[in-house]
């Protein structure tokens, strides 16, 4: 099944976010297969960010990053990693579509709530990245056939 990650970031733990977004996951119906909290530092900031590093806000994302602990999430379900990145909603938050997290509740490019894996391949080095093994859970939703239909759950 495929998984993604996602970071709830320092803005949002400061702003009292952390159950709202959640919960859209939840709701939305992605399996969450690993949840904690974990404060981040240069060495995983410098990897994670890597693709980022010689822009001029490098810096400042990094700092912004490590101002609280951060929630990890792995999240699980049919073509995750797409349908959590239209859920997160574009970068500059002020651009973000209202119904999206970062529309409902951002207005920064940088302060934008939420990190979310941007394809299949990156969420699978992410995931390992911020989880170890222990720390993933697998377990049957006894729902499945509610939340998806049956040429669906043939490619799951
Ligand atoms: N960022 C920023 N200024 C920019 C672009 C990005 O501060 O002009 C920050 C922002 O917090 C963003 C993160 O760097 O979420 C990672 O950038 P990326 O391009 O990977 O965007 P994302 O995948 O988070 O939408
Ligand atoms: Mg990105």
């Amino acid at each position: 099944m495929e998984r993604s990650l996602i970071l709830i970031k320092p803005n949002a733990v400061q702003r009292g976010l952390i159950g709202e977004i959640i919960s859209r996951f939840e709701r939305k119906g992605l399996r969450l297969a690993g949840l904690k909290m974990m404060q981040l530092d240069d060495t995983i900031l410098n990897e994670h960010y890597a693709h980022l590093f010689e822009r001029p806000f490098f810096p400042y994302l990094k700092e912004s990053m490590m101002v609280t602990p951060v929630v990890a999430m792995c999240v699980e379900g049919l073509d995750a990693v797409e349908t959590v990145r239209l859920m997160v909603g574009a970068t500059n938050a002020r651009k973000a579509l209202p119904g999206t997290i970062r529309g409902d509740f951002s207005m920064s490019g940088e302060q934008n709530v939420i990190h979310a894996s941007d394809s299949v391949e990156n969420a699978e080095i992410e995931v390992k990245r911020f989880f170890r093994e222990g720390e993933l859970f697998e377990y049957e939703s006894a729902i499945t056939s509610f939340e998806y239909g049956h040429e669906e759950r043939a490619r799951m």
